[in-house]
C-alpha cells in the first residue's frame, strides 16, 4: 500500500513558517512528483471565539504565544480557503483544516463549533508544550508526561472532540532536545499508551504518523525503539492512522513518501488502518 495523501501541511500563513514558507502552487507541484493525491493544509490556529486565558500561561515561548495566536485567527487563515477555492487544482484534492491547539485551561481545544464547521478537518497536538504547558512542568520529566497525557485525554473527551480527526505528533514535544523526548517516552509505560490509544480508537481520534520528525526518531536507537514501541501499541489498540508531513515548505515535503512507505511496511498497515477521514 501507497501513502498518497499529506495532511498536516503549512504555508507562509503558519508564522513560524516565515515569508518564504510553502505555498499553494508549490505543494501542487510536489504532490506530481511525489504522487500525493491528497492535500491536507493544517495552518496554526486559535479560534478567538474560545477567548485568551489560556495564551497567557508562562511557557517556555509564553513572550511570543498571544501575538503568534491571535495574529493566526480565521480571517488570517481563510486566505488559503479563497486561494484554493480559485484555483485549479486538477487531479489533487485540496482540503482546508487546521492545526488546531490544546486549551488547557478550558479542558478542550481552541476552536469553536462555527468554525469547525467551516473547516474539512481538525489535528490537535498534545505536545506543544513550549506554547501551552507552564515551563515549571519541564522538570521532573513526569510532570511533562502527565501533562501531555492529561492533554490527550481531554482534547478527545470535550464536546468538540467529534470534531478531531487525528492527534498531530503525538508525544513528541516541540522545541524538547531529542534525548530529552526519548526519555520522556522510556517513563510512559505500555498501560498508560493503551489506555490513551484505545480512547483514541473509541473516538476515531487517528494517531497521526508524522513524517517530518522521522528523520531524526531513525538517527538513534534508543529513540527508534522508543517510538517504535508507542507506533505499535497504537496499532494493536485499534488507532487508525494518517501521515502527516508537517511541512512549513515545499523542501519539507520531499521526504514524505520514503517515511510513510517505511511505516506502513514496519506497522504492515493495510487500508482497513488509515483513518476514514483522509480516504
Ligand atoms: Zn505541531
Ligand atoms: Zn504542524
Amino acid at each position: 500500500m501507497k501513502i498518497t495523501h499529506d495532511f498536516h501541511i503549512h504555508t507562509r500563513l503558519s508564522l513560524c513558517a516565515g515569508p518564504n514558507g510553502g505555498t499553494l502552487q508549490g505543494y501542487l507541484k510536489n504532490a506530481k512528483e511525489l504522487g500525493l493525491t491528497t492535500l491536507g493544509f493544517a495552518e496554526h490556529f486559535w479560534d478567538a471565539g474560545v477567548g485568551f486565558d489560556s495564551l497567557y500561561i508562562p511557557s517556555r515561548n509564553g513572550k511570543d504565544v498571544p501575538w503568534y495566536y491571535k495574529t493566526q485567527n480565521f480571517e488570517h487563515i481563510y486566505e488559503l480557503k479563497k486561494e484554493i477555492d480559485a484555483t485549479d487544482t486538477g487531479d489533487v484534492r485540496v482540503l482546508f483544516g487546521v492545526e488546531g491547539e490544546y486549551d488547557p485551561v478550558n479542558h478542550g481545544i481552541a476552536v469553536t463549533e462555527e468554525v469547525a464547521e467551516q473547516l474539512d478537518f481538525i489535528i490537535v497536538p498534545n505536545s506543544h508544550t513550549h506554547m501551552m504547558m507552564d515551563k515549571a512542568l519541564y522538570t521532573p520529566l513526569e510532570a511533562h508526561r502527565d501533562y501531555m497525557v492529561k492533554a490527550l485525554e481531554e482534547i478527545a473527551t470535550c464536546p468538540m472532540a467529534k470534531y478531531v480527526k487525528a492527534i498531530a505528533h503525538p508525544f513528541d514535544p516541540v522545541t524538547v532536545p531529542l534525548d530529552e523526548e526519548t526519555k520522556i517516552l522510556t517513563i510512559i509505560s505500555d498501560d498508560v499508551f493503551k489506555r490513551v490509544f484505545t480512547l483514541m480508537a473509541e473516538k476515531n481520534i487517528a494517531f497521526e504518523i508524522n513524517t517530518g520528525t522521522m528523520s531524526s526518531i531513525y538517527r538513534n536507537t534508543t529513540e527508534t525503539e522508543e517510538h517504535e514501541r508507542m507506533f505499535y501499541l497504537a496499532k494493536a489498540c485499534g488507532c487508525k492512522f494518517s501521515f502527516g508531513s508537517d511541512a512549513h515548505s515545499e523542501a519539507g515535503q520531499l521526504k514524505h513518501p520514503e517515511f510513510s512507505q517505511k511505516l506502513v511496511d514496519l506497522l504492515s498497515l493495510t487500508e482497513d488502518d488509515i483513518a476514514d477521514f483522509v480516504k
